[in-house]
């Protein structure tokens, strides 16, 4: 069986629809495919729609929370979307999202750069306007001449556009994802640049907010480190997830399905499925 149980679509910041990117999963011989928007699940029916009986949706969504100033991204798995307190859950965080768009924008009006809100609202076709549609205005108004070049210098940590004050404690996102019937995984725990020592101490604040798993497995990441991760997921009792974190095509380090097995020892989150 195939799992990838991390992945965006055009309802945050990735580039396919729902259904486009159940496609893609059939495609690449998928079997479980969890969509994980940026703070919303408004693609959820729509994915499970287009899947069929050919494979499985899981809904799901991608948290944006702080730990000791942090920007820390939790997974929710298999959440029941029509419950109340997701809901409102989701909204607060787009409302959220609006109101850090402001204020990116105003920050980046100050670097000289000009019509950044309009510019990024247009990119965001659903709920979840972010970074990357940032990133994609000040391409292409010239500002700078890539992506990556876009949060190096304006949108990535420590950047004028880093707004990210806003966000919920981990343990109130985790509470949300329990209450709403699903399973909270401390999303890709290597991309947030962390010593050993400050890792621990995310994972023991995680444990105790309540979360039951860690992306063992993410796109980008090297076999060294998965092994790494296993072990870190067994000390602190976590079962393990996998996911390609896939936005669009054209990034093959991250291309749906195509991430590499978990570690042999780990527990899959999947096991009392
Ligand atoms: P936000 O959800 O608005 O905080 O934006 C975070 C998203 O921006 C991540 O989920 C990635 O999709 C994207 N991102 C973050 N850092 C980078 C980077 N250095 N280069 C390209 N994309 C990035
Ligand atoms: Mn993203
Ligand atoms: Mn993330
Ligand atoms: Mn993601």
């Amino acid at each position: 069986m195939l799992y990838d149980l991390h992945t965006h679509s055009s309802c945050s910041d990735g580039q396919m629809s729902p259904t486009e990117l159940v496609n893609l999963a059939k495609q690449q011989g998928v079997d479980v495919l969890a969509l994980t928007d940026h703070d919303t699940v408004s693609g959820i029916s729509e994915a499970q729609q287009a899947a069929g009986s050919v494979l499985t949706v899981i809904p799901g969504v991608e948290f944006s929370s702080l730990w000791r100033g942090l920007n820390i991204h939790i997974v929710g798995l298999n959440v029941d979307i029509d419950s109340p307190v997701l809901r409102s859950a989701v909204e607060s965080q787009c409302d959220t999202r609006q109101q850090r768009a402001q204020t990116i924008a105003e920050r980046l009006e100050k670097c000289g750069i000009k019509g950044a809100l309009g510019g990024a609202q247009h990119y965001a076709q659903g709920d979840s306007i972010g970074r990357p549609h940032f990133a994609k205005y000040l391409v292409d108004s010239e500002y700078v001449d890539s992506f990556a070049k876009a949060f190096k210098l304006y949108l990535g940590a420590g950047k004028a556009g880093d707004v990210k004050h806003l966000w919920p404690n981990i343990s109130t996102v985790v509470n949300w994802i329990k209450v709403a019937g699903g399973m909270a995984v401390l999303a890709h725990p290597n991309k947030y640049d962390l010593t050993q020592t400050k890792l621990y101490a995310l994972l023991d604040s995680f444990v105790e907010a309540g979360g039951e798993a860690m992306e063992v497995v993410t796109g980008q990441q090297e076999a060294f480190v998965s092994q790494k991760l296993s072990r870190v997921a067994q000390e602190h009792n976590l079962l393990a997830s996998c996911g390609s974190d896939f936005h669009s095509l054209g990034q093959p380090w991250q291309m749906l399905g195509r991430m590499s097995a978990l570690p042999i020892g780990c527990s899959p989150v999947w096991q009392s499925w």
